[in-house]
C-alpha cells in the first residue's frame, strides 16, 4: 500500500485530501508543518509527498530543498497561486508535478497514481529501452532504431540526458542546463527549435513514434512507451 505524507496547515483542504487518497487505496500521515515533514520523512518515508507551498513555519520550497538533500521521494506541490514562476521554481527544486488551489481531490489522487505509475520499477518497457536507443558517449553518437543519427553537440546533449531518465518531466532550464547553455532571454526558444530539429531527425527514422513528449507549460520528457 503506497504511502502518502500530506503536509498542508489546512485542516479542511488536508481532509479532503486524506480522503480521496484513502478511497484509492493509499494510507496517509497528515502534518501541519514544513519542519515536521523533514523529521517524518526521515523516520518513517512515504512514498509520496504532497507539499503546501504556504506553509506557518518554512515554505515549502524550502522544506523541498531540504528535502532533497536526504531523499529522493516525489513531491507534488500544492500552491495557492497559478505564477508561472512557482512552477518553474518547483520544477528547478526537483518537485514532480504541482496543482493550484482550489483543486478537485480526484484529480489530485489521479496525479498521484500516476507520478507513483511513473516511479514504478517496470522491467519490460525499461529493458526494451536500450535496444532503441544506443548511446556512445565518447564519440557523441546515438542510434536510435538501429540507425545512427546525425546530431549537433546541443542536440546530442538534449537526447542524452532525457534518455538517462526515462519520463521524468525537463523543465527548458533543465535541459538548458544539460546541453550547457547559459540562459538568456532567447533561452525557452532556443530549446524549443532543438526539440523540433531533434524529433525531425527521429521522424526521419521512425514517422509513427514520438520518443519526446511535450508537457504544455512545463517542459519535455523522454517517453519509452511512445518510441
Ligand atoms: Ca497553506
Amino acid at each position: 500500500m503506497p504511502h502518502i505524507l500530506i503536509v498542508e496547515d489546512e485542516a479542511a483542504i488536508a481532509d479532503t485530501l486524506i480522503f480521496a487518497l484513502q478511497g484509492d487505496g493509499h494510507s496517509t500521515e497528515w502534518v501541519t508543518l514544513g519542519s515536521a515533514a523533514l523529521e517524518q520523512q526521515r523516520q518513517c518515508p512515504a512514498d509520496l509527498i504532497i507539499l503546501d507551498i504556504g506553509l506557518p513555519d518554512i515554505s515549502g520550497f524550502e522544506t523541498c530543498r531540504q528535502l532533497r538533500r536526504f531523499s529522493e521521494v516525489p513531491v507534488m506541490f500544492l500552491s495557492a497561486r497559478d505564477g508561472e514562476i512557482d512552477r518553474v521554481v518547483g520544477l528547478e527544486i526537483g518537485a514532480d508535478d504541482y496543482v493550484v488551489k482550489p483543486f478537485s481531490p480526484r484529480e489530485v489522487a489521479a496525479r498521484v497514481r500516476a507520478i507513483l505509475k511513473r516511479m514504478a520499477p517496470r522491467a519490460e518497457p525499461l529493458a526494451a529501452a536500450p535496444e532503441l536507443f544506443q548511446v556512445d558517449t565518447l564519440r557523441m553518437q546515438i542510434h536510435y532504431r538501429s540507425q545512427a543519427l546525425s546530431l549537433t553537440r546541443h542536440e546530442f546533449r538534449l537526447l542524452q540526458s532525457l534518455l538517462e531518465q526515462p519520463e521524468r518531466v525537463f523543465s527548458r532550464e533543465q535541459l538548458l542546463d544539460a546541453v550547457g547553455v547559459a540562459a538568456d532571454a532567447g533561452y525557452e526558444r532556443s530549446i524549443d527549435s532543438h526539440i523540433k530539429s531533434l524529433r525531425a531527425k527521429l521522424r526521419a527514422v521512425t514517422a509513427d513514434a514520438e520518443p519526446i513528449q511535450t508537457h504544455r507549460g512545463l517542459g519535455y520528457s523522454y517517453s519509452p512507451s511512445h518510441s
